[in-house]
């Protein structure tokens, strides 16, 4: 996201009042990697539109500085057992709960999102953090394979850290998608440079802050900040794996870059989610569940649904349980657990969320619920929004909003529901409500998605932190969470030790002979079972 420049510099501006105090804020950026004379960008708060921090930027030369330190810094690191590594995650965990309001200050006001989105994303990381210490190391352990002879062959996998990691986060869920990820490159014995979107770096500085407090060693994780292409660019340029979360465009250039230079890449990209309320559903419980789905984080949630797909048989029952749900939500800009709905984070998702409804109701589309900017809350401020009869030619049709808006749509039958659910190139999230568990569980393979919930919003499958999470088609490659998210960061080796005898011994005999020794050896052992190798 680019940085608005709404305001005058406060640094030189007495008027100015800063929604955080600056000199925390210079104890925060004093951990990004910049020049002495860095230019400075300056942020402001989507609650107020007040000037939040005064950001000193990093240039490709700081990159390359920040790799390096790292690089240097990663065998130490990797030399530790996973266990002493696991043990500063759960360190992690205990300062992080237990200094939790300074985060959730932190994180409203640098997206604007209401104080429980926000602790949402303190519990998330808590989750993983414990799942990732206490299972991780196992996942790690060396693992020993029969080899090709058996008994004298013996074959070990081992899993080496990959090197440094590049984490590139946007600003949607600051926490969760800077250390959610960095932990477990950390865990695997991996050193870090994270880039987060200028908007929201305050938070992983602070998360930053918060892993050395922990007992990180220095230097195994450096922060950068900047632009997405020049800074971002060079992060991808020089890391040994690249962890990147963010729209799908970038995606595919950042895929590009990487796969020019033969590096490993997590991509975890954009989503048009569809959620089925089958003809057999709890009304009340789905429509409950599905205001959470659509419009938490004010519908800036990645796996967030954008498509309500009803069955025909109960459309009207659900509309009236869920429009009312919608219509009564309260729009806050406080830093307090009194709100329903925040701030969109910037004044360019205001307008994109405003264009997207304006064209919909252009090519014929009803607003059931919402449909407004609201200004008089706070200056990015967007109702939450219900859309019915959206055609194919509005541009939420197919197109990821990622704002809170979500368009309804009727159909008659479990077919139907499946070919609209899953519908364009999209492959991030789905949801099914239906009261026959075996139905559900039959649809929801069905859906082309990376995650999809029974009877539950997102945090069912976001929240499960063995499960492995991420997206199918344009949607992203990898998952995160769970062994696959661990393993993405190690190379596998395979080390085989042959003993007493070496395979001379079949050579030996010259290539015709070996060729039917071996052959008999083949065949006996697929019919006898025997486990060879
Ligand atoms: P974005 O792609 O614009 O930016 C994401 C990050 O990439 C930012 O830090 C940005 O500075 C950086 N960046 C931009 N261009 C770059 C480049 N050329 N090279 C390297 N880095 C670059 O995305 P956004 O608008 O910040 O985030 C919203 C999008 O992220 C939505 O599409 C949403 O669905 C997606 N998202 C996906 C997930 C997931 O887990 N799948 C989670 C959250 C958000």
């Amino acid at each position: 996201m680019s940085t608005e420049r709404i305001v005058a510099d406060p640094e030189s501006d007495p008027t100015a009042t800063w929604a955080l105090d600056p000199g925390r804020v210079r104890g925060l950026t004093s951990r990004a990697v910049v020049a002495d004379d860095a230019a400075h960008v300056t942020t402001v708060t989507p609650l107020s539109g007040a000037p939040l921090a005064a950001l000193p930027q990093s240039t490709p030369r700081d990159v390359a500085r920040a790799v390096a330190q790292a690089r240097a810094a990663q065998p130490g690191w990797a030399a530790r057992t996973p266990r002493h590594r696991a043990a500063v995650l759960l360190r992690l965990h205990d300062l992080l709960l237990d200094r939790q309001s300074e985060i959730l200050d932190i994180v409203q006001l640098e997206t604007g999102k209401t104080r429980l989105s926000a602790y949402e994303e303190v519990a998330d990381i808590a989750l993983n953090c414990r799942w990732l210490a206490r299972r991780g190391p196992k996942i790690l352990r060396d693992r020993t394979y029969r080899g090709i002879v058996p008994v004298l062959t013996q074959v070990t996998q081992v899993q080496h850290p990959k090197g440094v990691v590049g984490v590139i986060a946007p600003w949607n869920f600051p926490l969760v998608l800077s250390l959610g990820d960095i932990m477990p490159a950390l865990l695997a014995g991996n050193a870090v440079v994270v880039k987060p979107d200028n908007q929201t770096a305050l938070t992983t500085l602070w998360a930053a802050d918060l892993l050395a407090a922990a007992g990180l060693p220095d230097g195994v994780l450096q922060v950068v900040l900047g632009d997405g292409p020049g800074v971002g660019g060079a992060v991808v340029d020089t890391v040994d794996h690249i962890c990147f979360t963010g729209s799908t465009p970038t995606g595919r250039v950042v895929g590009r870059q990487a796969g020019e230079r033969l590096i490993g890449t997590s991509l975890e990209l954009g989503g048009k989610n569809g959620a089925y309320v089958a003809d057999d559903a709890d009304l009340d419980r789905a429509a409950e569940a599905l205001v959470r789905d659509c419009f938490n984080n004010t519908g800036q949630q990645c796996i967030g649904i954008e498509r309500l797909v009803l069955h025909e048989a109960v459309a009207e029952a659900f509309l009236d349980r869920f429009v009312d749900r919608v219509r009564r939500l309260r729009l806050s800009a406080g830093l307090d657990f009194s709100g329903d709905i925040g701030a969109l984070t910037s004044a360019a998702q205001l307008a994109k969320i405003t264009a997207h409804v304006e064209n919909a109701v252009e090519h014929g589309a009803v607003v059931l619920a919402g449909g407004r900017p609201r200004p008089d809350v706070g200056p990015w401020f967007f109702e939450p929004t219900v859309l019915d009869r959206v055609t194919p030619e509005a541009a939420c049709y197919a197109g990821e909003t990622f704002g809170p808006v979500v368009s309804v749509y009727r159909v008659s039958s479990d077919a139907e529901a499946l070919a609209l659910v899953n519908e364009g190139e999209m492959g991030l999230n789905g949801a099914v409500w239906t009261s026959n568990l075996h139905r559900g569980r039959r649809l929801a393979r069905q859906v082309v998605a990376g995650t999809v919930s029974v009877n539950e919003a997102y945090l069912t499958t976001w929240g499960s932190s063995a499960a492995p999470m991420g997206g199918r088609r344009a949607s992203g490659v990898g998952r995160r969470h769970g062994r696959e998210g661990i393993l993405r960061f190690t190379e596998s080796q395979s080390v085989a030790v042959q003993r007493l005898m070496g395979m001379g011994v079949l050579y030996g005999q010259g290539p015709e002979r070996f060729a039917k020794t071996f052959t008999v050896l083949l065949k006996a052992a697929r019919a006898t079972r025997f486990p060879w190798p």
